[in-house]
């Protein structure tokens, strides 16, 4: 199963680096979440791959990572389709157009970014025709940057009323970016925020306990985890100076 496809255009040298890189990766999510009085197994690692070819995200799953995160559809399909063989757990990160919902929770074992009651119930109808059940965040703008997507704080409740009423949708937690010209400060309070809106969610609705929070990237991630997150998306910091 392992070698069943060539890893081609990469040396083996950087499939060397990659495989130290996910070592390392993953002894400093350790000390992050020990320095938080974490269990390390508390937090789970996402591999974002959306930068690297194919022969890369192989090499890091390889190398031992099992979640693989993209953030474009399309490439999460292609890469889903052809590494099939293999025992991935892909997690869609990005922003998904409601026409591209079959396809992707179709691959995904987990989307990140249910951004709008429209695409929640895009995936209900898409799971339940498909005799499925799909397991969500909801993605939640707590930072003051315009351009990000995510449901607002105020919403959030509304949303998992509807979410509720659904048989084909599971939320299981809440995801966030921190603000993309914060200092590490505030992306902290923002994802301390996050923390906060499940805890107070979680106490008036039993029947979703929001286990998950889905927030930390390459520079931000020990922040994150300090404030209580489960999985963090981690691209950069992989592929930086061995194919970025
Ligand atoms: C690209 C991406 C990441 C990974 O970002 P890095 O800074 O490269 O670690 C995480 N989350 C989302 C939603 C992304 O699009």
């Amino acid at each position: 199963m392992a070698d069943a496809l060539p890893e081609g255009d990469l040396t083996d040298e950087q499939q060397r680096k990659i495989a130290d890189r996910w070592v390392r990766v993953q002894a400093e999510v350790a000390q992050a979440a020990q320095l938080a009085g974490r269990q390390p197994s508390e937090v789970t690692i996402v591999g974002v791959t959306k930068y690297v070819p194919l022969s890369a995200a192989l090499a890091l799953h390889h190398a031992g990572c099992r979640q693989l995160g993209e953030s474009r559809p399309q490439q999460l399909w292609e890469r889903a389709e052809a590494l099939r063989d293999q025992s991935i757990a892909w997690h869609m990160i990005g922003h998904l157009q409601r026409n591209k919902v079959p396809r992707t929770i179709a691959v995904s074992q987990l989307v990140h970014s249910v951004d709008s009651e429209r695409l929640l119930l895009a995936i209900d109808q898409a799971a339940a025709a498909a005799g499925s059940r799909c397991r969500c965040l909801l993605e939640v703008k707590v930072a003051q940057d315009e351009s990000k997507h995510g449901i607002a704080p105020e919403d959030l409740e509304g949303v998992l009323h509807l979410a509720a009423q659904r048989s084909h949708v599971e939320i299981v937690g809440l995801m966030t970016m921190a603000s993309l010209d914060g200092t590490l400060e505030q992306a902290r309070r923002e994802f301390a925020q996050l923390r906060v809106l499940r805890d107070q969610i979680a106490s008036k609705f039993p029947e979703w306990p929001l286990k998950e929070l889905s927030m930390g990237m390459s520079h931000d991630f020990r922040e994150a985890i300090a404030e209580g997150a489960t999985l963090v998306r981690i691209g950069s910091h992989f592929w930086e100076g061995i194919l970025m």
